[in-house]
């Protein structure tokens, strides 16, 4: 059911933790590099303290473990968060976003409940256009490896969903047919397409199909301030990943609890305004991505 009470949005419902902002791609639709955030990777104090404080909110549904980096170079972190929250709290939905070169048959058997692979471009070399440093050859490999490790086990095939999708481009579009040619033969595996954006008008346009200002979506009360933290690598509550080079932080968990900063006065007077369609943060009122997600609609983890 979808929460309009402003006590009641006290608690987070989402929580993404972005364990490093570091990234060994570089794609051309992606700010992350001309981010000017330090490259980080989350202090073990931070991240541990996070995940059993996580552990305890009943409210939370969803654990995401992205953000502007690549999770799979904190693999072993990652892992650990995911299989130690999945033995305390079944019912929260885990998941994280990768592009894929760093998977390997052992990734296979994370507990997590969706992998979202961020596979752009159906040849080499709309790949690599798109992509930058990473090989399409690897890339492939490595993704295959993953997934027919997948086939071999039926019990993951149920568990965990497999998203692929390609991040559409004036680069890559045509390719759209052979990307779903590549992922052909395998179980449990969606595909799909999602235009890529130009955050907000904060980074450069020419990469875009489409003009992306022209998209709008509903403008009402955006869901990412009602029920969905999101920390960067060092500490700061975001206010989400339109904001990426951090210049409205609600203010930092390294020193206070989640639920603390996530609840403060200051805070709480913006979802407030957000909940009269109000929006006093300049990247807000121009956002054409206020969308009100019913939780009641979130994925839940097979049993
Ligand atoms: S209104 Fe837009 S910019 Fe503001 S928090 Fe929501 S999604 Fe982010």
């Amino acid at each position: 059911m979808n929460i309009t009470n402003i006590e009641e949005l006290k608690v987070p419902r989402k929580i993404q933790i972005e364990t490093t902002n570091h990234c060994n791609s570089k794609c051309n639709f992606c700010p992350h590099h001309v981010m000017k955030r330090k490259a980080e990777f989350m202090s073990d104090k931070l991240f541990t303290r996070l995940i059993n404080e996580i552990i305890d909110i009943p409210e939370v549904k969803v654990l995401e473990m992205s953000g502007f980096g690549e999770p799979l170079l904190d693999r072993h972190r990652v892992f650990e968060a995911i299989k130690k929250v999945k033995e305390k709290r079944p019912d929260i939905f885990t998941l994280f976003y990768t592009n894929g070169a760093l998977l390997t048959a052992e990734t296979a058997h994370i507990p997590a409940d969706k992998i979202t692979i961020s596979f752009n471009g159906g040849t080499k070399e709309a790949y690599e256009t798109t992509m930058g440093t990473v090989k399409f050859e690897d890339a492939l490999r490595s993704v295959k490896l993953f997934l027919d490790e997948r086939q071999k086990h039926p019990e993951i095939l149920k568990r965990i969903n497999v998203y692929i999708l390609m991040i559409t481009t004036k680069y890559n579009a045509l390719t759209a047919s052979q990307f779903q040619e590549l992922w052909k033969g395998y179980t449990n595996v969606t595909t799909g397409l999602c235009q890529s954006r130009d955050w907000l008008g904060q980074y450069k346009k020419s990469h875009l199909l489409l003009p992306y200002d022209k998209i709008q979506y509903t403008h009402g009360v955006c869901h990412r301030l009602k029920y969905l933290a999101e920390i960067w690598s060092n500490g700061d509550l975001a206010l989400c990943c339109h904001d990426y080079d951090n210049k409205h932080p609600f203010s930092s968990v390294i020193d206070s609890s989640l639920i603390d900063v996530w609840s403060a006065p200051k805070r709480m007077k913006i979802v407030g305004d957000a909940l009269k369609c109000k929006y006093t943060i300049p990247l807000c009122q121009h956002c054409n991505l206020k969308i009100d997600e019913d939780p009641a609609n979130w994925p839940v983890p097979v049993k």
